[in-house]
């Protein structure tokens, strides 16, 4: 098998950074290097404050990029933990790095096309394409190329003839290898995943190259969790994984409709259908929908494809669940309105939450966005957004580039509000949205008090009217808690036995994974 020493990564994401953050710290004597054209994330990559949150994240990096000393710590007894060199770098210099790896991942962003030929549905290749040509022109021969990123089925072959054409005669071998983290648990679930997939070429020399990326993964992933198919397979199924994820949700969304018809619970129909094993309670929370940029972009590349093999009804069925998820958050936000006597003028609405999901920065598709543009529409007197993960200088100059407006913001004659505090954002509104679940919007009172509880059940149920009230008093403030359990301002020699504590209590929490 291939000896590996260095590995390269292009694209420091969500996915490449924490991804290729891991595979560094659990495999101390392989040097990973990340790279990526954009100077400003690679530098920050290099400070002490990596460009996106995780739980977790910032100490993995902190340690395979700048190392650690010989420690022994109390709680270990006997055991010494031993001293790492650093071994994980970020860079913007991607040919050296692309030239010098024995296996490149490429991580980049595959999102949907939005003009040209299959806009808005087909996946838009155009990073992907353009690593593919720098990979061919500067991978040393006999590397191992890797699609970590989420792209159609059959995009191997594309890349073998891009390679082909570059350097003809000279073999790479090519494998597919899908990411299926989630954000907010991307170390949990890069540490503990369900599987690795790996998907290679049935050749003795693709088989060859599969071992050798399951090698690295094995050095922490049990090895019958890590599969290996054909590379078709391998590209397919993380398409159909998220799809079939996406589906599970608009389908509870679609009973919650039936259930706010019939008298019917919809978080008891979902507890009384999740008993059955062969369905599962996972992925059976009703609301408003999914959001995150891969739910509906991959399904989307579904349904492309479908109709691409000439499969329509396919396609329709696979589209329709995009369709019930705009739906539900649409639903959502008339029921609000009409709760408001269907008006909004003269009013306040509150927004808790704007990322797409807790304990993550990641706003992209969130659906708290289109509810705040539907309620802007009803000409309110403020509607007041507010979200605990969120920066909000970023969140403001984000809503009016989305808005496409200079008229957005309270401050130049709009109604928009952003806000640091939710109890300030709650103050004298008439209704509180809760559109992502942040702990601390619902299930930890009293720090909400008991409309915004009740808000949190309709977001939560989507069966529940959205609550109209004025927001209660503020009952103590809390303050935003930092849920990393070993954030230390400056490395520790602890710092190394917390995290090992970390990785071994995080194992057995209960993982639900999105992405
Ligand atoms: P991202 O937008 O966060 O990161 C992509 C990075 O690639 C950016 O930093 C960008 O500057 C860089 N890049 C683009 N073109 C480049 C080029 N030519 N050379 C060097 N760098 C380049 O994207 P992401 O969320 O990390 O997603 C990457 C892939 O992983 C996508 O295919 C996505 O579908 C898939 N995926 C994402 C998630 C998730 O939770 N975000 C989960 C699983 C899979």
């Amino acid at each position: 098998n291939p000896v590996i020493r260095t590995i390269c990564c292009v694209g420091a994401g969500y996915v490449g950074g924490p991804t290729a953050a891991v595979i560094a710290f659990q495999n101390p004597h392989i040097r990973v290097v990340v790279v990526d054209k954009d100077p400003v994330r690679i530098r920050r990559w290099n400070s002490r404050h990596p460009p996106i949150y995780e739980p977790g994240l910032a100490d993995i990096v902190r340690i395979a990029r700048d190392g650690s000393r010989e420690c022994s710590v109390e709680d270990t007894g006997d055991k010494k933990i031993p001293s790492r060199t650093p071994n994980l770098m970020f860079s913007t210099d991607i040919s050296r790095y692309i030239g010098e790896a024995d296996i490149v991942l490429i991580a980049v962003n595959t999102p949907t096309k939005y003009r040209g030929a299959g806009a808005g549905s087909a996946t838009d290749m155009t990073a992907f394409e353009a690593v593919t040509g720098e990979v061919a022109q500067h991978a040393r021969p006999g590397a191992i190329i890797v699609e970590k990123s989420t792209v159609p089925c059959r995009t191997a072959q594309l890349m073998q003839e891009t390679m082909a054409v570059h350097r003809p005669g000279v073999h790479f071998e090519i494998l597919s290898n899908p990411e299926f983290l989630a954000a907010g648990t991307a170390v949990n679930d890069l540490l503990y995943p369900d599987r690795v997939l790996i998907g290679s070429l049935p050749t003795a020399s693709g088989q060859r190259a599969a071992e050798a990326l399951a090698a690295i993964y094995g050095a922490w992933v049990p090895r019958h969790r890590i599969l290996t198919t054909n590379v078709w397979s391998s590209e397919l199924a993380k398409l159909v994984a998220n799809s079939m994820l996406a589906q599970r949700i608009s389908s509870i969304n679609s009973i919650a409709a039936i259930c706010e018809r019939t008298g019917a619970d919809v978080d008891e129909v979902a507890a009384s259908v999740g008993y059955d094993a062969r369905i599962g309670n996972k992925f059976l929370k009703a609301g408003i929908g999914f959001g995150g940029s891969c739910f509906k972009k991959d399904i989307l590349s579904l349904v492309y494809l479908s109709e691409s093999l000439g499969l329509e009804e396919v396609a329709e069925y696979w589209r329709q669940v995009v369709t019930m998820n705009e739906y539900a958050r649409d639903r959502f936000t008339h029921r609000v309105v009409k709760c408001l006597n269907n008006t909004l003028r003269g009013k306040k609405a509150t927004v808790l939450g704007y990322a797409f999901k807790k304990n993550t920065s990641d706003t992209r598709e969130s659906p708290a966005l289109e509810i705040i543009k539907t309620l802007l529409e009803e000409g309110p007197r403020e509607i007041a957004v507010f979200d605990p993960c969120c920066n909000p200088v970023v969140m403001r100059e984000e809503i009016k580039e989305l808005l496409g407006g200079d008229r957005v913001l309270r401050s130049e004659g709009g109604s928009l509000e952003i806000y640091t505090n939710a109890y300030e954002a709650c103050a004298d509104s008439n209704a509180i949205l809760i559109t992502t679940d942040f702990d601390e919007f619902g299930s930890r009172p009293p720090i909400m008090g008991g409309a915004a509880a009740a808000a949190a059940a309709a977001a939560k149920s989507g069966t529940a009217p959205a609550t109209a009230t004025t927001a209660p008093a503020p009952v103590k403030k809390t303050g935003k808690t930092d849920p990393r359990p070993f954030a230390t301002a400056e490395p520790s020699e602890n710092d190394l036995l917390a995290l090992h504590k970390y990785l071994i209590n995080s194992a057995t929490d209960d993982k639900v994974s999105e992405d």
